[in-house]
């Protein structure tokens, strides 16, 4: 077997937010299903989403006969909400779950019982022991409210030991980060496997928004080169194909254990990539 057939892939999507989404989501569906991911993520709370959307779609995939995983955000919950949840994606026949802070709302709100995610992997752990595979966030470029590079690797490291089984990243264009942050955190003691995540560039404009958003830095040479072609989709998306299937390379030839892409509910580009790569 050749090692692009042996690196496992995984596929995120958000719950759509209108009936057509929801047609839209389900023939991309079928689109990735073809390529054998290993397991969906589906997320929860970014952009106003809610449990129930998240949960209908991981069951819809779980029928479908693939593994998925719900993200679950601690930010302004209790406990008894989490115990409550828990009980709810057992009864779903769910067994892995993204664990995560989240964020307040345009940084309003309150925390409620969890400031950090590891306490909500620590509290998972307590209320069902090991019965759920439990993914959790990692910023390569480091998290925007950390306060230092050190202190947000030492925080990931805490997740690690509150119970952790593996990590998904938060996207990056340049793989050096990845490969500092793995190294950094291995050394202090956690050893799980790091799954970048990987964000097609589909869009120019939605690209820049997302990563202001999420402060991942896009590369002057790589920003630049959007801009210079304007409102010419074709090229952009010939462009980004390059570029992201050469960072995926550079991940597997340096070890990464899996990827993971922020589909945005689309199939074009995360598919193309993967034939680039042989993974389909
Ligand atoms: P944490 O690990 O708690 O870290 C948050 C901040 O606190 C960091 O700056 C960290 O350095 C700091 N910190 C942590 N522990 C300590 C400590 N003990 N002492 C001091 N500082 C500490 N958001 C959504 O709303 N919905 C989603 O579905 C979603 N999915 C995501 C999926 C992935 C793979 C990733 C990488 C992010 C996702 N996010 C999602 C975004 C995420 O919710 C935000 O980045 C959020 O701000 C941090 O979440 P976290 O779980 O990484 O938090």
């Amino acid at each position: 077997m050749s090692s692009s057939q042996t690196t496992p892939i995984s596929f995120e999507f958000f719950p759509p937010k209108t009936a057509e989404g929801a047609t839209k989501l389900l023939a991309v569906r079928q689109e990735l299903y073809a390529l054998n991911p290993q397991f969906f993520s589906v997320t929860y709370g970014a952009g106003g989403s809610t449990q129930d959307g998240t949960l209908q779609q991981v069951q819809s995939i779980l029928q479908d006969g693939f593994d998925a995983a719900p993200h679950f955000s601690c930010i302004g919950t209790t406990r008894d909400t989490v115990r409550e949840q828990l009980a709810a994606f057992k009864a779903a026949g769910i067994s892995r779950m993204v664990a995560l802070r989240g964020d307040l709302p345009s940084g309003h709100g309150t925390f409620g019982e969890f400031r950090y995610a590891s306490e909500l992997v620590e509290c998972i752990r307590q209320e069902s022991g090991e019965y759920f595979h439990i993914e959790v966030g990692c910023y390569p470029e480091v998290h925007p409210q950390a306060k230092s590079p050190q202190a947000d690797v030492q925080a990931y490291v805490t997740k690690v030991k509150a119970g952790a089984n593996s990590a998904i990243t938060q996207y990056f264009f340049n793989s050096d980060a990845y490969f500092r942050f793995v190294d950094e955190a291995y050394k202090l003691g956690a050893d799980i496997p790091v799954v970048p995540g990987i964000m097609p560039i589909i869009s120019s404009s939605q690209l820049m928004r997302f990563s202001d958003a999420c402060c991942a830095e896009i590369p002057r040479w790589i920003r630049l080169r959007l801009q210079a072609f304007g409102d010419d989709t074709a090229s952009i998306k010939a462009f980004g194909l390059e570029v992201v299937s050469d960072l995926c390379e550079q991940l597997r030839n340096g070890g990464a254990p899996g990827l993971h892409f922020y589909t945005m509910n689309q199939s074009t580009a995360v598919t193309a990539i993967c034939r680039n790569l042989s993974l389909a």
